[in-house]
Formats: C-alpha cells, sequence, structure tokens
C-alpha cells in the first residue's frame, strides 16, 4: 500500500509485522523479470540521522528515481543491544520531513530471524558454514602461538581452528568458510566494481578470514543479514556510504554461496568530523536540524557533488530537480567525467 507512505511523520502507520517473507529459502528470492530497479536505505537505529547518513538516504533515493525505480527502506536492528527504543520512527520521521518516502512498508530486521536462520542452514549443509567454539582469548593465543600479536584497534583474521569440527567443544559461533569459496579465475582475489569508486579488489580469505555468521552472544552478524534481505527484498542497487565499501566483497561470496544475485554497489563520499574520521554520534554529529530540511538537503546534495539548485518552494521541487542532477552525475561516474570526490 504505497499510498500510506504519502503522508508525512505525524501520520505514519508504522507496522513492525509488515516484514513479509518470514521465513523460505533464500534462493528462492529473485529479481524480477526485467530487472527492474529497487533500492534501499538501510539505516541503523543507533541514533537519530545526521549530516553524514542524510547523504547516503539521499543519494540512494535519487538513484533509485533517476533508474524510475522503487526504493526501500529497511531498519537494521539486528545489534539489539546497540539500538536505542522509539530511534526507528525517529529515523523515518527524519525522512519522511525531507520528502524521502519508502515505495513500501519499512523492513525491520529484528522480525526477519527465521530467514536468517534458513540461510545459515543452507551454508551449513552445503559445507560453506560451521561452528566454531573460540573465544576471542583463544584466537588472540592461537596466533600468539605463531607470533602474531594482534595489532591495536584491530581485529584478527580468523586462524581457522574450527574450520576442521569442534572436537567436542561448546559451538559458540558460526562462521562463513572463505576458503575453497573463492572464484576459481584469480588467485584468491574477489574483484568487484562500484560505480563511483571503480574496480576494487579484496583477498577476503588472507584480509578478513572466516567471517562470523550469528555470533556468540547469539545476534545475527550484519553480513549475513543485509546479503538475506537484500536477496529477500529483490534490491538491484545498493547506494550507502563509503565506510561500507570494505564489507562488500564478503557480502558478494555470501550472494554466491546462497545462489542469490549480486546487486550494483555505489559507495557515496562520507562527511568528515573535525578529526577526519567518518562523521558519527561517537565524534559528535548532531542529528539532523529540520527546521528547515532544505538546508540538510542542500548540504547533502553538496557532498553529493549535485550542481547548486536555485531557490525552490518546496522539498518537494527541490528533489524534483535534484534527480535529473544526479542522473547527470552518475552518467559522469560511468564515462569517468565526474570527478570521484567532489
Ligand atoms: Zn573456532
Amino acid at each position: 500500500m504505497p499510498g500510506r507512505w504519502t503522508d508525512r511523520a505525524a501520520g505514519l502507520t508504522l507496522e513492525a509485522a509488515a516484514a513479509p517473507n518470514e521465513t523460505g529459502a533464500v534462493a528462492a528470492a529473485v529479481h524480477g523479470a526485467g530487472a527492474s530497479y529497487v533500492g534501499r536505505f538501510a539505516p541503523s537505529p543507533t541514533g537519530p540521522l545526521h549530516a553524514g547518513s542524510l547523504v547516503a538516504a539521499l543519494a540512494s533515493w535519487l538513484d533509485a528515481r533517476a533508474h524510475g525505480g522503487r526504493w526501500l527502506v529497511r531498519i537494521e536492528d539486528s545489534d539489539t543491544p546497540r539500538c536505542q527504543p522509539g530511534t526507528d520512527r525517529l529515523i523515518l520521521g527524519q525522512l519522511a520531513a525531507c520528502g524521502l518516502l519508502p515505495d513500501e512498508p519499512p523492513w525491520w530486521q529484528s522480525s526477519r530471524g527465521a530467514a536468517y536462520q534458513a540461510a545459515l542452514q543452507q551454508l551449513l549443509d552445503a559445507g560453506l558454514a560451521y561452528p566454531c567454539a573460540c573465544t576471542r582469548q583463544e584466537i588472540e593465543a592461537a596466533w600468539a602461538a605463531r607470533g602474531v600479536l594482534r595489532p591495536r584497534h584491530a581485529e584478527l583474521v580468523y586462524p581457522g581452528t574450527c574450520r576442521g569440527g569442534l572436537h567436542g567443544r561448546p559451538a559458540r559461533a558460526w562462521r562463513f568458510r572463505t576458503e575453497g569459496n573463492l572464484p576459481s579465475h584469480a588467485d584468491g582475489v574477489l574483484t568487484w566494481h562500484d560505480r563511483r569508486l571503480g574496480v576494487q579488489r579484496q583477498d577476503v580469505a588472507r584480509e578478513v578470514g572466516d567471517f562470523v555468521l550469528k555470533r556468540a552472544d547469539g545476534l545475527w552478524a550484519y553480513q549475513l543479514a543485509v546479503v538475506v534481505d537484500d536477496a529477500a527484498q529483490g534490491i538491484t542497487h545498493v547506494v550507502r556510504g563509503e565506510d561500507l565499501a570494505d564489507n562488500t566483497a564478503r557480502q558478494i561470496l555470501l550472494q554466491r554461496a546462497l545462489g542469490v544475485p549480486t546487486p550494483h554497489y555505489l559507495h557515496t563520499p562520507l562527511v568528515r568530523a573535525a578529526d577526519g574520521q567518518k562523521l558519527s554520534k561517537q565524534n559528535g554529529a548532531r542529528p539532523l536540524d529540520l527546521a528547515d530540511p532544505l538546508v540538510a538537503l542542500r548540504a547533502a546534495g553538496a557532498v553529493l557533488g549535485l550542481p547548486g539548485i536555485g531557490p525552490v518552494r518546496s522539498v518537494a521541487d527541490w528533489l524534483a530537480a535534484a534527480v535529473p542532477a544526479w542522473s547527470g552525475i552518475i552518467r559522469g561516474f560511468a564515462d569517468g567525467t565526474q570527478p570521484r570526490s567532489p
């Protein structure tokens, strides 16, 4: 019922029960014939939208409209302890104030556990996932025995201790088997194309290792949830912040393992805080001031390299003018005439 979503925030009817495809084989969710465009914005409700997250929201909306496609919103609340109650509704209200209205009712990842479990089982049945009994301390000890210490602020690549079985230890987490899943045409390096950044490469087995699908605390890992949901929602184009580009190779491996299509990817420029880091709640990003949504939209548009849009009467008028401007930018990415960073 897309009509429901034409109302402003105050009139929104949010139904957590709206998420369909609660169960069923992931592989059954394939793109419709003709591969019509379906995009999405997938915020985590760990805090309200700020200037940085609006950039990704706006870019994904503009890209969907520029392609004549549909635009969906998915609340990525699978990491429950980090989510703040009520923030999902706050974010949906902020999007609505900016004229960014999803074409279908949003999904909540917290209601999708059965689908993630089905996907994990599919991977286990195929020998592409396995249980792991290791604690963080045991992983560090395994590397220390080989003379490798954990760099500060970095995760160690999993040493593969449980690949051959648990040997009576209890399962804590479930991991994806990266070795043996790699493309045969290259020396273990997965190559993918970003519409803005160009060709990207990652040796997942060596640089990331067998990554977690279900965590020791019982929560679903981001990588599995996002791949299952993108497939189930028929997402054809992912447009998101550049900080997530590093996850893409892992997600493509999972897509191949689950037999679902790989979307097209475009990673947007980040808004930097004063310290040069990505703007985030942790380094002082304030919630969007939506007293005048046009101010926030113009700032987000500038980060995306949109040319200045003259005086407009409303948010809707600004968005209408921004769509052809975005079309020009993505044509420029495609033919190499648009700088990758404004
Ligand atoms: Zn292990």
